[in-house]
């Protein structure tokens, strides 16, 4: 049984963190297959010293990046699509003319499954928000229609419990704890509301490699506040949301293919 992912994100290195370990426990799995959308190439990031990119050579130089990073992976997508949009400005793009560039993808592929940005954008990025708002407009234009794939919306998302023990941490050491008003700041979701718990740790050391890739973003990549331990703890588990269909499984999955 064919097994296809869609990944719709809107910057170059939201698919190094969770989504990349998901991807990567199927990476030896013959019946898997990903393809990925990215609606900015993230040219308004920060320049990290060394990596040799400027403000004008940044888009392209995290389009390379993102790539290297899925080659390391040794899971890279069958399809990358890259729409260009200013990095910072997708809720000025018409929202119709983004759901439609989307759909387009979706509705060639037919995903099993579609991952994107819940509501909460994970930082509350506006930029999170609008792709993942899109996406899921777009997955609803297929969803139930009677034709193959479409058959679960996930978003991903961190346990509250987990963004309190973190703050707790930040605290501790002198920082100012994650605001869920602030934002860039990171943000929970209820931990009922999480319905699939994948243990990622198997594939962290070759996430954390992959990360590296991102050399622009060195910084984000390898925050001074962690110990290379709390990192690898970081990417070693992945959390999701259903969000569609709206019955629940009813217990937490250990997959985002589990069930289906
Ligand atoms: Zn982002």
């Amino acid at each position: 049984m064919a097994r296809t992912l869609g990944v719709v994100v809107a910057h170059p290195d939201d698919d190094a963190y969770g989504v990349a370990a998901l991807v990567a426990l199927h990476r030896t799995d013959p019946e898997f297959r990903f393809f990925l959308v990215h609606a900015t190439d993230g040219e308004g990031g920060t320049i990290a010293e060394g990596s040799g990119a400027t403000p004008e050579t940044l888009g392209a130089a995290r389009r390379v990046e993102d790539g290297n990073a899925w080659r390391v992976l040794g899971v890279p997508p069958y399809r990358h699509e890259w729409f260009g949009y200013p990095d910072g400005g997708l809720p000025d793009v018409p929202f119709d003319e983004l759901v439609d560039r989307v759909a387009v993808v979706l509705g060639e592929e037919r995903p099993d499954v579609v991952a994107t940005f819940g509501p909460d954008g994970i930082t509350g990025h506006p930029d999170h928000i609008r792709i993942g708002e899109a996406a899921t407009s777009a997955f609803l234009r297929f969803a139930g229609d009677g034709g193959p794939g479409f058959r679960r919306l996930v978003y991903g998302g961190i346990r509250q419990s987990v963004i309190d023990r973190w703050n707790h941490r930040r605290v501790e050491a002198g920082l100012t704890a994650w605001d869920p008003n602030t934002v860039y700041h990171l943000r929970g979701v209820p931990d009922d509301r999480i319905d699939i718990d994948i243990n990622t740790s198997s594939v962290a050391p070759l996430v954390r490699r992959a990360m590296q890739e991102h050399r622009t973003q060195w910084n984000d990549m390898n925050d001074t506040e962690s110990t290379e331990e709390q990192r690898l703890k970081s990417v070693s588990r992945e959390t999701e949301v259903i969000a569609w269909p709206p019955t629940r499984p009813g217990r937490v999955l250990g997959d985002v293919f589990e069930g289906l």
